[in-house]
């Protein structure tokens, strides 16, 4: 079951990311022209200004950065927790920003290789990763 979190605002642009968990797919907008992926939903290609329409990506990923939070920014948000940049395998430089969930925020690290998945918050499915074989 998932926990407390602030949602964020869906948008026509960012939809697709925040509602593709109720199908088990993480949908990232991807070029039709020039086949780039890219994040954050934006309205035409920053490469070739083609047409962006969400595809399911594999979501496996690698751990970019991080930070652990232990600041309780909203009371009803538990910490510690570990905000992290992911990098997705499906193309070099295509990160998202997330949590990190399953594990110790002690036992993040650059590098690591984590796969996601989703907390069902009703109307928002949020994109999080857990850390793969650990
Ligand atoms: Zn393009």
């Amino acid at each position: 079951m998932a926990g407390a979190r602030v949602l964020p605002p869906v948008t026509e642009l960012n939809r697709a990311y925040w509602t593709g968990g109720r199908d088990g797919r993480l949908l990232i907008q991807r070029c039709a022209t020039c086949a780039r992926w890219a994040h954050p939903p934006r309205a035409e290609c920053a490469v070739c200004g083609g047409a962006l329409a969400p595809q399911p990506v594999s979501g496996d990923a690698t751990v970019y950065s991080f930070t652990v939070n232990h600041h309780r920014f909203n009371p009803s948000v538990p910490v510690p927790y570990v905000v992290a940049l992911v990098e997705l395998v499906e193309q070099e430089g295509l990160r998202l920003p997330t949590n990190i969930v399953g594990c110790e925020p002690a036992e993040v690290r650059i590098g690591m290789a984590v796969h996601v998945a989703f907390e069902d918050h009703g109307a928002v499915w949020v994109p999080v990763f857990l850390p793969v074989g650990g």
